[in-house]
């Protein structure tokens, strides 16, 4: 799965909603979030996020990681 990272946050600039595919980015209340289950590993939103956001999994910088959890986590409960 890919990632959105901290980069987003405050910013859902969205253009990531329209390149993908399978349509599993989904908007919180402060970012968007990828449906990790959903994901087909395309990568067709990394390079047209303007604030470079979105991490391909095994390219998350630690620094990051709690948004990995995060996108878990929220699917996880629905
Ligand atoms: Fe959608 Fe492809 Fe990005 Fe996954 S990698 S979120 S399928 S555009």
């Amino acid at each position: 799965t890919y990632i959105i990272g901290a980069a987003c946050v405050d910013v859902l600039d969205r253009s990531c909603i329209e390149e993908c595919p399978v349509d599993c980015i989904y908007e919180g209340e402060r970012m968007l979030y990828i449906q990790p289950d959903e994901c087909v590993d395309c990568g067709a939103c990394e390079p047209v996020c303007p604030v470079e956001a979105i991490y391909y999994e095994d390219d998350l910088p630690e620094s990051e990681e709690k948004f990995r959890t995060a996108a878990t986590q929220l699917f996880s409960e629905i």
